[in-house]
């Protein structure tokens, strides 16, 4: 209670009133981002240990503000999701990711599979079915080639409503992943009782596996973990040939990272996947 002036006090530094002026800045820009055409997708591929292939990619947002330059989401998701307006950014998001992924499998670069991030808020909105069904619909999308990732923090509150959320996700014919697999406090029981297809091992368990025994020990489990339960395994943030020769060597299905592509716009995605499936 002694601090409690001190820290009211700090409230107020320069630096703090900054950050806010920032916030509120960014929310009042983001409100007008979606009708100013201001987001962009950028794609990641993902791809097969065993084939080499490109199997998939995941969408990622940025955005093109016109003054503060490309904003990585990690600035403003965060205030999307206290206003609310990632409901609407997130069905932008669906929407387009699915549009590209039809457009390109139109063009003959392959059946590949969309991986679209999918937020909390997203995820307890009334209308989630109906609007996933609708942009299904609308894009003409194989409802097999999207994927939503989720993360274990959807199932920390009320398991039954979850529970059924998910059965309704996965009746219309889509993948659910678990995004950032291990780095939540949810506990092991919603993987048997949940309807879901992949599990994506985080970055900062695969950032050491080399070096580190501990990480390598959990990674090595995980995998063994998503097969027993017939789970695909899919490992994000593969930066070196190292921690590929170690994922490959235990069994990982899929990996994505800097190693093999950063996220690209789409055009440069396109050229990719152009390359890719001349080779
Ligand atoms: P995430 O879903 O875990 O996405 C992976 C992040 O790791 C991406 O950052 C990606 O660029 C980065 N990454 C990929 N490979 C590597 C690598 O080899 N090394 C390192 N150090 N990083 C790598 P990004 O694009 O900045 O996205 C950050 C987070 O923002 C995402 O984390 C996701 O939580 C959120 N996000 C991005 N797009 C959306 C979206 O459309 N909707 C929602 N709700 N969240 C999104
Ligand atoms: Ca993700
Ligand atoms: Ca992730
Ligand atoms: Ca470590």
């Amino acid at each position: 209670a002694k601090k409690l002036g001190r820290n009211n006090f700090q409230f107020y530094t320069p630096a703090m009133n900054e950050e806010s002026m920032e916030r509120v800045r960014i929310e009042g820009a983001l409100r007008n981002a979606l009708e100013r055409n201001e987001f962009v997708l950028h794609y990641q591929p993902q791809v097969d240990l065993k084939s080499g292939r490109i199997v998939g990619m995941e969408a990622l947002i940025r955005w093109k503000h016109p003054e503060l330059g490309m904003v990585p989401p990690g600035r403003f998701i965060g205030i999307a999701e206290e206003t609310g307006l990632i409901v609407q950014i997130g069905a932008w998001v669906m929407r387009t990711a699915c549009a590209q992924n039809k457009a390109w499998q139109d063009a003959g670069l392959g059946k590949l599979r969309v991986a679209v991030n999918l937020s909390a808020r997203q995820f307890g909105a009334a209308d989630l079915i109906a609007s996933l069904e609708s942009v299904l619909q609308d894009t003409a999308l194989d409802p097999a080639c999207l994927e939503i990732e989720l993360t274990e923090s959807l199932f920390m509150s009320d398991i039954a409503p979850a529970v059924e959320i998910l059965h309704r996700m996965k009746s219309l014919g889509v993948n659910l992943s678990i995004d950032d697999f291990g780095t939540g406090y949810s506990s092991l029981s919603y993987l048997s009782r949940f309807p879901i297809d992949v599990l994506k091992i985080d970055r900062s368990f695969v950032a050491d596996i080399t070096h580190d025994a501990n990480d390598a020990a959990i990674v090595t489990s995980i995998i063994a973990l998503a097969h027993n339960l017939k789970l695909a395994v899919i490992a994000e943030g593969v930066e070196t040939a190292e921690q590929l020769d170690y994922l490959r060597s235990r069994g990982c299905d899929e990996m994505q990272g800097y190693f093999f592509s950063k996220p690209l716009p789409a055009a440069e995605f396109e050229a990719l996947l152009r390359q890719h499936s001349a080779l």
